[in-house]
């Protein structure tokens, strides 16, 4: 079954749509986090990060920026975050790969950051190194 911004590509439910060009689309999240909360998406049904081409990967990154400094120009945030989601356990609901453009205000509390954790300098040499290795492998 195609995905909810499949059927939103393809015309068959309402958006509020700000942008499209071959690759990509960009339209309002209807549930917004924020005033301008936009999400820009690949037309192609790819889940994640990781299922994309470099060039849809560019693509994307290239109508995040251009959508992303109409919203500022538009709305006049003090910030923005960009939030991607990838899998459940990192909050994933469609599974259709999209970005978040996010404008924040001074002191809004939209959304929280992580909590900063604590790591020894063994343990991050040690995941640098397993990083690192997979990277060599050549498949990431
Ligand atoms: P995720 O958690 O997968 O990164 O975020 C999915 C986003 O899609 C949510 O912020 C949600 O509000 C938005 N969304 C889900 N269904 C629709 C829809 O039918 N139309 C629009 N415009 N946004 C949707």
């Amino acid at each position: 079954m195609a995905s909810i911004f499949t059927r939103i590509v393809n015309g068959e439910i309402p958006s509020a749509k700000l942008y499209e060009d071959d690759l990509t689309l960009a339209f309002l999240d209807i549930n917004p986090a924020s005033r301008g909360h936009t999400l820009v998406i690949c037309k192609q049904e790819l889940s994640g990060l990781l299922d994309l081409t470099p060039e849809l990967v560019v693509a994307v990154a290239q109508t995040t920026r251009k959508v992303a400094r109409a919203v500022v120009e538009a709305f006049q945030p003090d910030g923005f975050n960009i939030v991607q989601n990838n899998g459940k356990a990192a909050g994933q609901v469609v599974f259709h790969y999209h970005v978040h453009i996010i404008p924040r205000w001074d002191g809004d509390r939209v959304m929280t950051s992580w909590k900063p954790g604590s790591a020894t300098p063994d343990e991050l040499q040690a995941s640098a190194a397993a990083i690192r290795t997979a990277l060599s492998g050549g498949t990431a």
